[in-house]
Parts: C-alpha cells; structure tokens; sequence
C-alpha cells in the first residue's frame, strides 16, 4: 500500500530544500496534490495528513470526490488542472476553487457565464502550451499575451496567474522560466508549474504552485 502521509512529508521537505536553494521565503511554494484516478480515500489519507490543496483532471471525478469532503475540512481548495469543454464551464464553476486551464476565448467565455450565473467566482489561469505542441491543449505562445489580457479585460475573468506542462523530452527549464517572465510581465502572481519528475526545477525557475500526483498517491493505474 501507498504510504501516503509519508510521501507527502517527503515532498514537502523535498519543495522547502529546493525553496531555500532558490533563495526564497519558506513557504512561497503551495503543493497541489493530484489525485486524480485514485480514490477518495486516498484524498481522505492526504488532509488527514494536513494536505489541503488538491489537482484533479476531470470535473465529473472532482464533483463525485470532494464537495462531500468540504463540510469537515474548511481548508480544502481544489484545483481543475485538466482541459475543459465549455459544456463543463458550470460545473467547473461550481465545483472549484481554482481553474489552471483557461486556453481559448470560447471557454473564457463560458466560464465568465457560469460565473455570473452561479454567482461563484474561482481563482483563473491561463494554460500556456510553451511547447506549441499541436496535441497539447493551452494557448500557443505567439497568442499568450493577448489571450492573457482578452480573459481579464474582455471576459472578466479573476485571473491570477499562468499554467503549462512542457514537453516530456525537452529540457522544463526554458519553458519555466519563459512562464515565469511571461507572468511577470502581466502582474500575475501564481506560476503553476512543476510535476512529480521536475518540480525541484520548477521552483529553481519561479514556481509559486507545483502539481504532484505520483509521488505522493502512487502510479495511477487508469490514464487520467
Ligand atoms: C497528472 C498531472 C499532474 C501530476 O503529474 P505526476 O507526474 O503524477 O506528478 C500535474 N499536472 C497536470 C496538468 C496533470 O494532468
């Protein structure tokens, strides 16, 4: 079995070395755990464990896992870190406390819709495909700063930092450090960047938010 306490406290010793390496505060980077495929006992194990931040993929799984949990752990924030439909813009709404994947202006759209609708207003990134790769959702980044400034200015959105997941065969670094400069540039304070494989890099690069989910709840034995 997973030990699941135990990863978590690795990690997060692992993210406060990497954090005083890169000569920031203690503290600056927030652990979102994915759990995503694993079960809620699972997410149950991590806030037990004083894990309050949580990743998931699909909106269907997170509404079946978490709204149930909120009631006994107040702290809980949850992130939506896999690509949307616009059919899901509302239930996204409702569900999350925090939307990484804001790529297109037909889902600012519906997610500004939503919003209005259900009177809720999670925190927004833009997801930056800093690969251009033609498979990976997220904006391209020759659009990234017009898209960044049509979500907030045009749709409305809150939207309080960047997203991307790099290339797997490339070397993370550039494209951290280019997410970096590009929330720099647009005042935007959260840089979520960084998985089980490079996120002592990513916070070397700027990460504010790092997304880990095998390296604390194990292999997933479905794809996401
Ligand atoms: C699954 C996933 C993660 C976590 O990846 P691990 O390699 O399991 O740490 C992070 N970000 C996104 C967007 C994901 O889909």
């Amino acid at each position: 079995m997973t030990d699941i306490a135990a990863n978590l406290a690795a990690i997060r010793a692992r993210i406060e070395e990497a954090t005083a390496r890169a000569g920031r505060p203690p503290g600056s980077v927030t652990l979102v755990a994915v759990s995503k495929t694993h079960p809620q006992e699972a997410v149950i194990a991590a806030l037990t464990a004083g894990q309050a931040v949580f990743g998931e993929n699909r909106v269907q799984e997170a509404q079946a896992k978490f709204p149930g949990l909120r009631a006994a752990h107040p702290a809980l924030r949850l992130h939506i870190i896999g690509g949307l439909q616009t059919n899901k813009a509302r239930d996204a709404v409702r569900v999350a406390d925090v939307i990484e994947t804001i790529d297109r202006p037909k889902l600012a759209a519906a997610i500004a819709e939503a919003m209005g609708k259900e009177g809720r207003r999670p925190d927004c990134l833009v997801q930056v495909n800093t690969g251009d790769e033609s498979q990976k959702s997220g904006v391209p980044r020759a659009e990234a700063d017009a898209f960044i400034r049509a979500a907030r200015d045009d749709h409305g959105l809150p939207v309080t930092g960047l997203m991307c997941i790099p290339p797997v065969d490339a070397d993370p670094r550039p494209h951290f450090a280019y997410l970096r400069e590009l929330a720099a540039r647009h005042g935007l304070s959260v840089v979520s960047m960084g998985m089980s494989g490079d996120f002592e890099a990513a916070i070397a690069e700027g990460a504010t938010h790092v997304r880990v989910g095998t390296a604390i709840f194990g292999h997933r034995e479905v794809p996401a």
